[in-house]
């Protein structure tokens, strides 16, 4: 699709938005009377860079797009939410996602007041086109596409992705949280072709800063300028900025802890394997394998005892007796082993 102007609230299109001192004002200047702010110096007196233009200025070419084309948010949370605020008539409009998949896309839904379609994948793990195809319908706004896939950890195929933004009239936001740890290839290269993709990226799994609250959008132009529009004024703090500014000076440090949680997955696989209650891991193409046990409750319990926590997914679809484990280090995944082997 070419044009994503139709998708848009309609008081979204409409909306002025608030213009904060820092926006009206852009450039250096010795002496700052306009903000309310407090003048005595403590490194924290001031508000923050609205657009975060210097870690974009940074991140832009490391992901080869350019600035203009990133929202940095509160969180991947801050940019899915931002989605149904900014394209989802509440009452009125749908989105649709695969089951199971990560569950921010549900719960921001619920709060917006917006019809949550889901679709079980196939058996293996894969879209059902034909199901997926099936949901869609003239208020569909967006549709979710996690991939790799939480908590599945596989990839989707890039031609079912490519289906959707060459025929959905939707929103298509492939969420990438986890592409560090895969070899397939991210979409952010069809950012050009498609004005109406959203690729989610985030600095809580691979550059290890879930603390600070840093998730990435990228998108058209457009898209980003609607992002900048609706997102609070100040809504990334200065310490959140200057931690990723320094993260983002050790891009090597990220590519070896990467390095070796793959090898450490390949690892931990192996020895999970070898345990007579695990019954099949699943392909991962993320930080985490998905396990299938012979009692997911019972371990899950069992390893909580014992002080170890891994994400129950038995209830979940598609995931009856599943276990989701994190890729720990070569000790943790040790520990994990090594109880497992008592059960
Ligand atoms: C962990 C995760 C994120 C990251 O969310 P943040 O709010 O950026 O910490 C996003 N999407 C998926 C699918 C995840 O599993």
């Amino acid at each position: 699709m070419n044009n994503i102007k139709n998708l848009i609230r309609p008081n979204i299109a409409a909306l002025a938005p608030y213009s904060c001192a820092r926006d009206e004002f852009k450039g250096e200047a010795s002496v700052y009377l306009d903000a309310n702010e407090s003048p005595y110096n403590n490194g924290t007196n001031r508000y923050p860079d609205p657009l975060q233009s210097e870690v974009k200025s940074i991140l832009a070419p490391l992901k080869k797009v350019r600035p203009e084309q990133i929202f940095l948010g509160n969180g991947s949370d801050e940019a899915i939410d931002l989605v149904y605020r900014i394209f989802c008539r509440p009452g009125i409009d749908n989105v649709v996602a695969p089951a199971p998949t990560y569950g921010m896309y549900q719960v921001c839904a619920d709060i917006n007041d917006i019809e949550y379609r889901a679709v079980p994948l196939k058996a293996d793990y894969q879209l059902d086109m034909e199901a997926m195809k099936q949901a869609i319908d003239e208020n569909t706004k967006a549709i979710w596409l996690c991939s790799p896939n939480n908590p599945t950890g596989n990839v989707f195929a890039k031609e079912d992705l490519l289906w959707f933004l060459d025929n959905a009239n939707a929103m298509i936001v492939v969420d990438e949280a986890y592409i560090d740890f895969s070899d397939k290839g991210t979409m952010v290269e069809m950012l050009d072709k498609y004005p109406n993709l959203i690729v989610l990226q985030t600095f809580s799994k691979a550059w290890g800063q879930a603390a600070i609250r840093l998730g990435i959008a990228m998108a058209s132009e457009e898209v980003i300028s609607l992002y900048n529009k609706v997102k609070y004024p100040y809504n990334v703090n200065i310490l959140t900025q200057q931690q990723a500014l320094k993260v983002l000076g050790n891009v090597a440090k990220k590519e070896n802890q990467v390095k070796e949680i793959l090898a450490q997955r390949d690892v931990l696989k192996n020895l999970l394997l070898s345990l007579s209650c695990v019954e099949e891991i699943y392909p991962s193409d993320s930080n985490f394998l998905l396990v299938k046990v012979k009692d997911a409750n019972g371990i899950y319990k069992y390893l909580q005892d014992k002080g170890i926590i891994v994400r129950n997914r038995h209830r979940v679809t598609l995931c009856a007796n599943c276990l989701r484990i994190t890729v720990g280090t070569p000790t943790e995944n040790a520990e994990i082993y090594n109880a497992l082997k008592d059960f």
